[in-house]
């Protein structure tokens, strides 16, 4: 199991600088550093890293033809499992999927499989600091049109997932999307500075479209068109539901509706799709001078760390410790390297306001762990008598999202559980015949990759459903 070669470490734009831009913090590997990398694969005849992909790549064989120099054979590897190989190889944690498994992390430090997805995935799309002289051509392999037709309602990870499998099949697929951009999260929530979004994002969701599938954009199913329209009246034979969790929570502590609260993802929004950090768009945003963040996961990371490039000294506060902080590692790693405060085991109790309703401060409180909650981890309970200000003039709520009502109230009979998603079992299907769902919109807020699985999942019952009838 010994391997003498240590992973090869990817370079990383100057956190002085990057605190003050929103290019990429990333450089990923060249080709000499990804073959390099790929060396120390052992090539397992039992791959633990497959097992911890959830959409299943075969890890090994693509590695080995990066090892070769076969860049464009890896890629066609990726391409059978997954048709997001350069988001995903961006933002997975794989800390705890693929190379939570790898072999190598048992003494030492796992494969870095998901930069060399990352690298694959860019030399195929032609990004210059891989190597690569021009884009290739895609490797997915298409199937004849198989006459039948399918809706995906929601462009982000599920529904791009779902359409490209059934797309590869045969299927005539048409996405159904809200917003003015195709992607879900990774287009308006997740930051340029992680996910560029024309030479990164754009350029996988037009290897989608190259499979055949449409996409139709500013189209509110529930409102533009109802599910049942679709089924009984445009000839699709079954609806995939992949509406995600884009509503946002609040505390309900006093002051929340003050001037300068807002929600992780309006504030997010505002930054990444409606582009308020260049100069060539007038979108209105407010940082503020001082910002408090309130939250631990990755949506909390990514609104301080563009609220920290928009210019405010900022402050993550997070009701329980360092070790309990939800975020990638790698996240948090790089908010501290770029100069983000985190108050841990605080929470806000309130928002103070000066006299013309805007904020001037957060009042908040000590905690300490207790025993553990329901999820496992030790819940904060707080210290008595150990309230203190923080002063800010921005509070940025990120303390998680729940599934839109909108689809579950404007088709009958499709059941929602008590968290808010739709009911749906593990291949995908709801309490209606022909109608699937899978992702955010089933489990509540999740991740990339386990959004796309589901989206895989439900695609394979999609076929099933359909040629049975
Ligand atoms: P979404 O990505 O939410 O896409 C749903 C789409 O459906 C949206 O485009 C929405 O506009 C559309 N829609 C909704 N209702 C309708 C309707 N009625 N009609 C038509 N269209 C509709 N995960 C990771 O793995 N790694 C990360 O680093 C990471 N960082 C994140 C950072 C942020 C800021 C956020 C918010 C999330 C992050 N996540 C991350 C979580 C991840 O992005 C989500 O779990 C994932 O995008 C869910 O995919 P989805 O397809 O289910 O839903
Ligand atoms: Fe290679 Fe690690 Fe997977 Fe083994 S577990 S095949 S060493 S990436």
């Amino acid at each position: 199991m010994a391997n003498r070669i240590p992973r090869v470490p990817v370079r990383e734009q100057d956190p002085k600088v990057r605190a003050h831009n929103f290019e990429e913090v990333s450089y990923g590997y060249n080709k000499e550093e990804a073959m390099l990398e790929a060396s120390r694969c052992l090539h397992c005849k039992n791959p633990l890293c497959v097992t911890g992909c959830p959409v299943n790549i075969n890890i090994p064989d693509f590695i080995a033809e990066v090892l070769a120099g076969n860049f464009d054979a890896a890629a066609g590897v990726i391409a059978h499992d997954s048709s997001l190989p350069a988001v995903c190889g961006r933002v997975c944690p794989q800390e705890t999927q693929c190379e939570g498994k790898c072999i190598l992390g048992v003494k030492g430090e796992p494969v870095a499989i998901g930069k060399l997805e990352r690298f694959v995935a860019d030399w195929q799309h032609g990004v210059p600091g891989t190597g690569a002289v021009a884009p290739a051509a895609s490797r997915a392999v298409v199937a004849p049109a198989n006459g039948h037709k399918v809706a995906v309602i929601g462009s982000g990870p599920a529904g791009l997932a779902c359409a490209s499998d059934l797309a590869k099949w045969g299927y005539e697929v048409h996405v159904f999307e809200a917003l003015h951009k195709a992607g879900g999260v990774l287009a308006y929530g997740i930051p340029e500075f992680r996910l560029p979004k024309d030479d990164v994002l754009q350029k996988e969701i037009d290897e989608v479209t190259a499979l055949g599938v449409k996409i139709e954009t500013d189209v509110v199913v529930g409102r533009t068109a109802l599910i049942d329209s679709l089924l009984d009246d445009e000839g699709y034979e079954a609806v995939f539901v992949g509406t995600g969790a884009g509503l946002p929570r609040f505390m309900g502590i006093p002051g929340e509706n003050l001037n300068g609260v807002f929600s992780a993802n309006e504030f997010l929004t505002r930054n990444n799709l409606m582009k308020a950090f260049r100069s060539d768009y007038r979108t209105p945003i407010h940082a503020g001078v001082k910002c408090c963040v309130v939250g631990g996961g990755n949506v909390a990371m990514d609104a301080a760390r563009t609220a920290l490039r928009l210019g405010a000294e900022t402050t993550i506060v997070y009701r329980r410790g360092e070790s309990e902080l939800p975020a990638r590692k790698e996240e948090v790693h790089h908010a501290k390297e770029e100069g983000i405060r985190f108050e841990l085991l605080t929470n806000p109790v309130e928002i103070i306001g000066d006299e013309n309703g805007c904020v001037e401060g957060m009042k908040c409180i000590r905690m300490e762990l207790g025993e553990p909650d329901a999820s496992g981890r030790r819940s904060p309970v707080e210290i008595p008598g150990s309230e203190f200000m923080v002063e800010c003039d921005t509070v940025i709520m990120s303390l998680g999202t729940s599934p839109n009502p909108l689809i579950a109230q404007t088709r009958p009979g499709l059941e929602r559980s008590k968290r808010g998603g739709l009911v749906a079992d593990e291949a995908g299907a709801t309490t209606r015949p022909g109608i699937f769902a899978g992702g955010d919109a089933v489990t509540g807020a999740a991740t990339v990759i386990l959004a796309m699985g589901a989206g895989r999942r439900a695609a394979a019952a999609i076929d099933e459903y359909i040629k049975g009838r």
